[in-house]
């Protein structure tokens, strides 16, 4: 009965996730207007807001301009709706946290090349609840190091986003688990590189997370 409910929970945050990465990837309010179609602007109706279930009903058009939804929409709501049902413990709860984060980063990331600074600040915080001092002082230091490095590098080959996730990353799940997830994000990225193109990486280092925490 829990996985269900848990299902249900995961797939309505991961909605939330996907309106407020549009959100401010457009540099509108979080909070206002109401959730409502980006074409034609009409108001969703309540029915509408429920995830996965209202995306199927309209078979991924707005009823009122047919305008067509992304199947990304769906796709997050059913990821985050499995990432959810993973919640046993508190070390597993702060882990789909820290994914539902390192997620909203990908998709104002895959929008507008860039998301809000907050996100690694607590991602780190995050990663090192109930960490010995050693690695406190050493995720902060690097930390701090990013923030000081990044902007006085020309023409950095990586965002500092990516950066941020690698740290994070290697704080949680130690540097051989890094590499693995590593080799699978740089893969599903030269997959679909173009020369010459900017590429957003953060999202195939997030699908890549949460398939190596999905895959047990
Ligand atoms: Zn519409």
């Amino acid at each position: 009965m829990l996985i269900p409910i848990l299902f249900i929970y995961g797939a309505c945050c991961g909605s939330l996730l996907v309106a407020l990465a549009s959100r401010y990837a457009r540099g509108t309010s979080y909070f206002f207007p109401r959730s409502h179609c980006d074409t034609c602007q009409t108001p969703l109706a309540y029915w509408q807001l429920v995830p996965v279930a209202s995306y199927l009903l309209v078979r991924g058009k707005c009823q009122t301009c047919t305008a067509s939804i992304p199947p990304i929409t769906l796709i997050f709501e059913v990821s985050t709706g499995l990432l959810a049902t993973t919640i046993a413990t508190p070390f597993s709860l702060r882990v789909v946290l820290w994914l539902g984060l390192w997620t909203f980063a990908a998709l104002c990331d895959a929008q507008c090349q860039t998301f809000p600074g907050w996100v690694s600040w607590l991602a780190l915080g995050i990663v090192l609840i109930h960490q010995p001092l050693a690695a406190w002082v050493i995720g902060g230091s690097l930390f701090a190091l990013i923030r000081w490095l990044w902007p006085r590098w020309s023409k950095p080959t990586i965002g500092d986003g990516d950066l941020d996730m690698l740290l994070s990353y290697t704080l949680l799940w130690g540097l051989s688990a890094t590499a693995h997830w590593l080799l699978l994000a740089c893969g599903l990225a030269l997959s679909r590189a173009h020369r010459g193109e900017r590429l957003a990486f953060l999202p195939y280092l997030v699908v890549s997370a949460v398939a190596w925490w999905l895959w047990p």
